[in-house]
């Protein structure tokens, strides 16, 4: 059995390690719409040993040693749930004492309920939870829970770890079209998020196929309004896919770059632009240059500022 997979490359991590504690089959507690394992095959909330530690830490050691110098982090994560595995906390450990990269899990969070699962998220340097819903009909539809989760202890367990956490939150929230998309739902998980203390927020759809049929991906404009969406609730939010994949605006050329494809694909107004790239002190002056090389045009609709591409209307 093999437990390690990768390198991969993740936008999100880097170059990242992965461990799997569940194994073959797919365990979670929830079945999710745009799962892209398949169907659950085991929907459970009861905790168990999985794989055998000392196997999974001899083969660990060994693909570390090969692809130590290429990492930027080791992830555990699972065909399933992470945190169903009972021995988290022992295998964190241990790998820990093994690597001098950070340490990440990704979780859809239902378990963080549970003290145990809190105390061993609690030796990740990352911990990546994921919150799809902010009211427990939502929760249903998208998550489809086993029958004894419900969301609201998960979310208030969750706000607690996040004020105990000393390693770095990522809150992962994935959309689907028509079932949590909607602006009211989206000021709805921003008013949860905005109690945890977290690093960032990184939105996502369903990119690859789902589980189900049901799972509709965002467009690229969709995903970009829905994070300007959160953005404007104070939430800091990075979409991780495709165009916003891109957006790395490290450098003032990434940064024109990124302008001229986000102009490109809907007009944008001045405080939308402001909120975006709320680091920069450069746009002002990228802006002065897109105009100049006639590669945007600004117009005023309803007294405020637009940035619009010269070309929309001529395909
Ligand atoms: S929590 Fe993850 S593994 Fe479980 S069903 Fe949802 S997407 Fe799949």
């Amino acid at each position: 059995m093999t437990y390690i997979f990768g390198p991969v490359p993740s936008r999100r991590l880097g170059r990242s390690l992965g461990v799997d504690i569940i194994g073959e089959k797919k365990i979670c507690t929830l079945d999710c719409l745009y799962c892209e394992l398949g169907k659950t095959t085991k929907r459970t909330v009861t905790r168990g040993h999985f794989v055998p530690i000392d196997d999974l830490i001899e083969e660990f050691s060994n693909e570390y040693e090969k692809f130590r110098d290429s990492l930027d982090v080791v992830t555990i994560t699972a065909s399933g749930e992470p945190t169903l595995n009972i021995d988290l906390k022992t295998i964190a450990v241990k790998i820990k004492k093994i690597i001098n990269h950070p340490l990440v899990i990704l979780t859809n969070s239902t378990l963080i309920t549970e003290p145990e699962v809190r105390e061993a998220l609690h030796e990740f340097d990352i911990v990546v939870p994921s919150l799809d819903a902010a009211d427990d009909d939502t929760f249903r539809e998208i998550n489809r829970p086993a029958e004894n989760i419900s969301l609201q202890p998960v979310i208030d367990s969750l706000i607690l770890f996040s004020k105990e956490f000393e390693g770095r939150l990522y809150i992962e929230v994935l959309l689907l079209k028509g079932i949590n998309d909607s602006d009211e739902h989206l000021s709805m998980l921003a008013d949860i998020i905005r109690c945890c203390n977290y690093d960032k927020v990184q939105l996502n759809t369903a990119f690859r196929p789902g589980a189900y049929k049901k799972a509709v991906k965002l467009s690229d404009v969709e995903l970009l309004d829905a994070a300007m969406h959160l953005k404007k609730r104070g939430i800091f939010v990075e979409p991780v896919e495709n165009f916003v994949k891109t957006m790395d605006i490290s450098s003032e050329i990434d940064l024109k770059k990124t302008l001229l494809q986000l102009i490109n694909m809907r007009p944008c107004s001045d405080s939308d632009l402001r909120q975006l790239f709320s680091s920069s002190g450069k746009l002002e002056k990228i802006i002065d240059e897109l105009i100049e090389e006639k590669k945007i045009i600004s117009i005023l609709k309803n007294d405020q500022p637009y940035f619009v591409s010269p070309f929309i209307g001529k395909k």
